[in-house]
């Protein structure tokens, strides 16, 4: 479900028409919708136990305006860098909302997240353990850790976002898990509260889920059994969403509630998710303008202003994205096979291949759907090109909630070193 809808022709982000946007800001443009940001917060938080914390993963997206409008609804915070921590608390999410996971925590990071009080640190190596405890000790001051265990699941997604099968660099294998555990207890500063796991994003069936599910929580009883205060139990993010329309739909995000919630049912621990695509990606769209139509050798492109240093996805992962005009076709318009490609100088600057649309010509601006999560957070500036600025839309209001760059600004951020100057 989303707030994406044509009205009298063309694209709207809620009630406000995306070539009004496009008119005022330039192409090309994110655009975000708040109606679409809250609604999915609100579906999945109201399948999960009342005192859950559901901590979005801010790496999805890290726009002020986004994360201020979770945090109004109650939501935590996912943070995996010192810059996000400082996103996420400068958006206003309550440092006792927020954890921190990632592999390669530095000793800065550590520092920073416990001066501020966060809610607990995943853990993802003994290594980061002994730093955090010698940071805690410096500070006085005892860190919350839960521990990230490697489940050993495969969760059946791309290769680059599958991170639960012992191959991956992400947490600690089982048979290492009692050893941290053990190692954790023994430091003076580290105050063990729960176990964490991550297994994947864009995990489109619940049966991994189950399995890593069923995994920790029999490990959470083993811990307890064994003396360790376990009272967190944090599952993670990583379900799917539909980016395509004809394929089987993942589960419904109220399914996988229900599921997280059975599996900790008598266990009397606290819920902690970290969704990061489920809230955020069917809530944008990426909105770019046809520059040229090329006819190749035997293929049409249609040249978008929009490359793959704004949105990356589909060279990187191969991902699909649905790709509209923003002016309604007509009904009985014929579709015609185009490759949707970036100006950037790069064969993987493409959006789509041989993607059935109706006819585009030069001038034209096309939606980019689904773009709302792992957009414009992992764009790049490559070819010199300023990533596109982000728009944030509530009803018939927009504001443009992180400019582009001007280009003085741009080119004024290098330094010509004195060896260079001297002629
Ligand atoms: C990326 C990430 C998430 C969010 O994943 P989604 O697929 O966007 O839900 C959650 N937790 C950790 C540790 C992550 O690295």
């Amino acid at each position: 479900m989303n707030h994406f809808h044509y009205k009298g022709g063309v694209l709207h982000a809620e009630n406000v028409s995306l070539t009004d946007i496009a008119d005022a800001v330039g192409t090309p443009f994110y655009c975000y919708s708040t109606a679409t940001l809250e609604r999915h917060f609100k579906v999945f938080s109201a399948a999960l136990p009342k005192d859950s914390l559901v901590a979005f993963s801010v790496k999805a997206n890290n726009n002020l305006a986004v994360l201020k409008t979770l945090a109004n609804l109650g939501a935590g915070a996912d943070v995996v860098s010192g810059g996000e921590l400082r996103r996420a608390l400068a958006a206003g999410i309550p440092p006792d909302k927020i954890v921190f996971s990632g592999v390669g925590k530095t000793k800065n990071e550590l520092t920073a997240a416990l001066a501020a009080g966060i809610y607990q640190f995943n853990v993802e190596s003994e290594p980061e353990l002994i730093a955090l405890d010698r940071v805690a000790e410096g500070l006085n001051r005892k860190a919350p850790v839960a521990i990230r265990i490697n489940p050993d699941v495969d969760a059946h997604t791309h290769a680059k976002i599958s991170t639960g099968h012992a191959e991956t660099k992400f947490g600690i294998p089982w048979s290492r898990a009692r050893d941290a555990y053990a190692l954790a207890a023994s430091l003076g500063f580290i105050d063990i509260v729960g176990i964490d796991m991550h297994i994947g994003s864009q995990v489109s069936d619940l049966a991994p889920f189950e399995a890593a599910f069923a995994k920790l929580t029999d490990y959470a009883k083993e811990l307890r059994a064994s003396g360790f205060a376990i009272s967190r139990i944090d599952f993670g993010g990583g379900l799917g969403v539909p980016y395509r329309s004809d394929n089987a739909p993942p589960p419904d995000p109220s399914e996988y509630g229900r599921l997280a919630a059975g599996a900790l049912k008598g266990l009397d621990a606290q819920l902690i998710v970290e969704p990061g695509r489920l809230i955020a990606a069917n809530a944008g769209v990426l909105v770019a303008t046809v520059t040229y139509v090329k006819h190749g050798e035997n293929k049409d492109f249609l040249i978008l202003d929009a490359g793959m240093n704004d949105l990356i996805r589909p060279a990187m992962y191969d991902a699909y994205h649905g790709i509209v005009a923003v002016e309604a076709p007509l009904p009985d318009a014929p579709l015609h096979d185009y490759d949707v490609v970036g100006p950037v100088c790069e064969t993987g600057d493409c959006f789509a291949r041989a993607r059935p649309l109706p006819p585009l010509k030069s001038g034209d601006a096309v939606a980019i759907l689904a773009a709302g999560a792992y957009g414009a957070t992992m764009s790049s500036a490559y070819n010199a090109r300023p990533p596109a600025p982000e728009v944030l839309v509530k009803d018939d209001a927009y504001a443009v909630v992180r400019p582009r760059l001007d280009d003085d600004a741009f080119l004024t951020a290098d330094r010509i070193p004195d060896w260079l100057r001297k002629a």
